[in-house]
């Protein structure tokens, strides 16, 4: 499954109707945009034209900046009423994008987790004895002269070894279930960047362990979904009955993610 991360980009429909625009612009090609009466609380933003061969304009969302993709022959007129009849749009989005920097994981004594669809503080502990436990609201991460770079690797060995605990022999199984389990070459944990799971047409399925601070009905269907794609290797209508007919409520796992998977990265 491709990674729905789609924090930073994000396509915005152009509204039919314009309002009125202000003439008079500034010539640079970066065009800092008044969002004077704003409802949210923002830092002002600066708005970025983007000129190429493209054929439709579209917005782009960065942390506090606005990059319009426009065509070389769009008018400038043209370009002011798009961003500004897609105002409220762009508001929104620079304020989802605050909320989900601050919400990124960060492994330091104090910081925030979000395990299990709950928020626990960090804590660090010192010990001999390396381990992680969650008691109450805390997760805490024991070790000898913790630093977050340590703590951090411990979470991934920790994250690691659940994943190859629950994954591999449920996605074994399951794989047995459908009687494709012959079809399966090699299953790898792996950090990607941009992806949940993925499975090759050589039988290679592929799970990003960060997907274990998930609840595990994310996990499990995550682990269905990358196994139907040994029996079809499409998001065709068939893959997808496949795998509601094992998980059910995939549609709202797949939205619970895209809503949260921010807050996994690290
Ligand atoms: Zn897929």
């Amino acid at each position: 499954m491709a990674n729905t991360r789609a924090k930073t980009k994000a396509k915005a429909k152009p509204k039919p109707k314009p309002k009125p625009k202000p003439k008079a612009k500034p010539k640079a090609k970066i065009v800092p945009l008044n969002i004077g009466g704003g409802k949210l609380p923002l830092a002002p933003y600066s708005c970025e034209v983007q000129r190429s061969k493209r054929k439709t304009l579209a917005l782009y969302i960065k942390p506090e900046k606005v990059i319009v993709k426009v065509p070389y022959q769009a008018s400038r007129s043209e370009v002011e009423e798009f961003v500004q009849s897609n105002e409220d749009w762009i508001h929104n989005r620079l304020h989802e994008e605050s909320q989900r920097q601050q919400e990124m994981l960060r492994i330091e004594s104090g910081g925030k987790i979000f395990y299990r669809a709950r928020e626990l503080t960090i804590a660090f502990k010192e010990g001999r004895k390396r381990r992680i436990l969650v008691n109450g609201d805390q997760f805490i991460i024991q070790g000898h002269k913790l630093t977050p770079a340590k703590a951090q690797e411990q979470v991934e060995d920790f994250l690691i070894d659940k994943a190859s605990q629950y994954i591999l022999p449920r996605a074994r199984g399951l794989a047995h279930h459908l009687g494709v389990e012959h079809k399966i070459t090699e299953i790898k944990l792996r950090k990607t960047k941009s992806k949940w799971g993925h499975c090759t047409s050589a039988g290679v399925l592929q799970y990003n362990w960060l997907i274990m601070l998930a609840p595990y009905s994310i996990i499990d269907y995550m682990i269905t979904h990358e196994v139907c794609h040994l029996i079809h290797m499409d998001h065709s209508k068939r893959f997808w009955q496949l795998v509601d007919s094992i998980c059910p409520q995939s549609e709202q796992y797949i939205h619970w993610l895209k809503e949260h998977e921010h807050r996994f990265w690290f």
